[in-house]
C-alpha cells in the first residue's frame, strides 16, 4: 500500500470566546488539515498546527510531499526521519514538527484503518481505561473566570487549570477567587513564559498559599537555565511547557533535573513515535508527562487520547482543546469529557469522522480572515 497524493488545507478554528493568556488573547486558531490518500483509496486524516499565518505550513508540506508519494505507508518511521532532515528543516526543527506532526498524524490513520486497529494498539496497546482531562477556565474578567472555574468543578473535573502571568493584582484576585470555587480540587497555574527568573521565584511566592499543583513554564521560551533555577528556588512543583519540544529538550530538561514534570504534545516532539521516546526518556529519569494543547481541534485532541491510553508516565489533568471552539471537525465520537475522562476509542485508525461542513466553513474562515489576521487571530 502506497502513498498515492497529498491534500492540504488551511483553516481558522474560531473560538467560543477570547482565549485570554499572558501573550495575548487570540480568537481563532490556524490549523491545517492534512489528507493522505492510497493508492488503494485509503483517506488518512492528520492536522498540523500552524498559527497564522498557515501558508507557510501549507508550502513546507507540499514542498515533502514528493519524499512521500509512491512509497509505502508503513514505512513511518523512515519518511518522518527523512523529511525531518530536509536542508530547510534542518534550520527549523520546530517548524519541522508542527509540520510533520499533522503529516505522520494521517499515516498512523491509514495505518489503523488498513488493519482494523485504533492507534493505540498499534503504539504498545493501553496501559489505562481512560485519560484525566483538566477542567480549563476561560474568562477575562476575575467574575468570569470565577463562575467557569465553578462550573467545570460541578462538571466533575477533578484538575483545574488557569491562565495567569495577566499582572501580579490579576494573577493573585483570579487565583484567589478560583481557588474558592473550585474548593480542594487540584489547581494548576500555567504564566506561559511570562516571568524573569527573579519575578516567577517573587510570583510563586506569592500564589504558593492557593495550593498550586504546579506552575506551568513560568519563565521565558526554550531556557532550561531559567526553569532550573526557578525549580531550586521555590517549593511549589514546577513544569516545563515551552522550554521542552523535542526528545532531546526532554533528556536535557532531565539531565539537569530543571523540571518535576513534562507538558508536551506530538507536534512539539515531531509526531507520536517521537512524543513516545520523548516520553520514555521522561520515564527513565522519573519524570511523568503531561498532554499539551495548542489551539487544535478534536483531530489532535483524539491523536493526543491515543497517545494518552498507550503512555505509561502520563499524568492525570491533561490538556484538551476541541472544546474552546465554536464548532469542532470531529463529529463522532463525542470528545467531551465525562467527569474529566474519556475512554477508549475502539474504531480504526484515529476513530473519528470529520464534520466535512465544519471543514468548509473553516476554510472559508481562514480564506476570509487570513488577509486581515487581527480580526480572526495573530
Ligand atoms: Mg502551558
Amino acid at each position: 500500500m502506497k502513498i498515492a497524493r497529498i491534500q492540504t488545507t488551511p483553516l481558522a478554528l474560531a473560538f467560543n470566546e477570547p482565549y485570554h493568556w499572558a501573550g495575548r488573547v487570540d480568537h481563532a486558531a490556524a490549523v491545517v488539515l492534512v489528507e493522505v490518500e492510497t493508492d488503494d483509496g485509503l483517506v488518512g486524516i492528520g492536522e498540523s498546527v500552524a498559527g497564522f499565518p498557515a501558508e507557510g505550513t501549507v508550502a513546507a508540506l507540499q514542498g515533502v510531499a514528493p519524499l512521500f508519494e509512491d512509497q509505502p505507508v508503513f514505512d513511518v518511521e523512515r519518511l518522518i526521519t527523512g523529511a525531518r532532515h530536509l536542508g530547510s528543516f534542518n534550520h527549523t526543527p520546530w517548524h519541522a514538527n508542527f509540520v510533520l506532526g499533522g503529516l505522520e498524524m494521517a499515516l498512523w490513520d491509514i495505518l489503523g484503518k488498513a488493519v482494523g486497529w485504533p492507534i493505540y494498539r498499534l503504539l504498545g496497546g493501553a496501559v489505562r481505561d481512560e485519560v484525566d482531562y483538566f477542567g480549563f477556565v476561560q474568562g477575562d474578567t476575575t467574575e468570569e473566570l470565577t463562575e467557569d472555574a465553578r462550573d467545570l468543578a460541578e462538571a466533575g473535573y477533578a484538575v483545574i487549570y488557569l491562565k495567569v502571568g495577566r499582572g501580579e493584582d490579576a494573577d493573585l484576585r483570579n487565583t484567589a477567587a478560583v481557588r474558592e470555587a473550585i474548593g480542594g480540587r487540584r489547581l494548576r497555574l500555567d504564566p506561559n513564559c511570562a516571568w524573569s527568573v527573579p519575578e516567577a521565584i517573587h510570583m510563586i511566592g506569592k500564589l504558593r498559599k492557593f495550593e498550586p499543583e504546579w506552575i506551568e513554564q513560568p519563565t521565558p521560551l526554550s531556557s532550561i537555565a531559567a526553569l532550573r533555577q526557578v525549580k531550586e528556588a521555590v517549593r511549589v512543583p514546577i513544569a516545563a511547557d515551552q522550554a521542552v519540544f523535542t526528545p532531546a529538550d526532554v533528556y536535557e530538561i532531565c539531565r539537569q533535573r530543571a523540571a518535576d514534570v513534562i507538558v508536551l504534545s506530538p507536534h512539539e516532539a515531531g509526531g507520536l513515535l517521537a512524543f513516545g521516546k520523548a516520553a520514555a526518556i521522561a520515564e527513565a529519569a522519573g519524570v511523568p508527562i503531561c498532554l499539551h494543547g495548542q489551539g487544535v481541534s478534536g483531530i489532535t485532541d483524539a491523536a493526543q487520547h491515543h497517545l494518552g491510553l498507550r503512555t505509561a508516565n502520563l499524568t492525570e489533568g491533561n490538556q484538551i482543546m476541541h472544546q474552546l471552539l465554536v464548532e469542532d471537525l470531529v463529529t463522532a465520537p463525542d470528545l467531551t469529557p465525562v467527569q474529566g475522562k474519556i475512554g477508549l476509542l475502539d474504531r480504526p485508525g484515529l476513530g473519528i469522522e470529520l464534520d466535512r461542513d465544519a471543514v468548509h466553513r473553516a476554510a472559508e474562515l481562514y480564506r476570509r480572515g487570513s488577509t486581515r489576521l487581527k480580526k480572526v487571530g495573530p
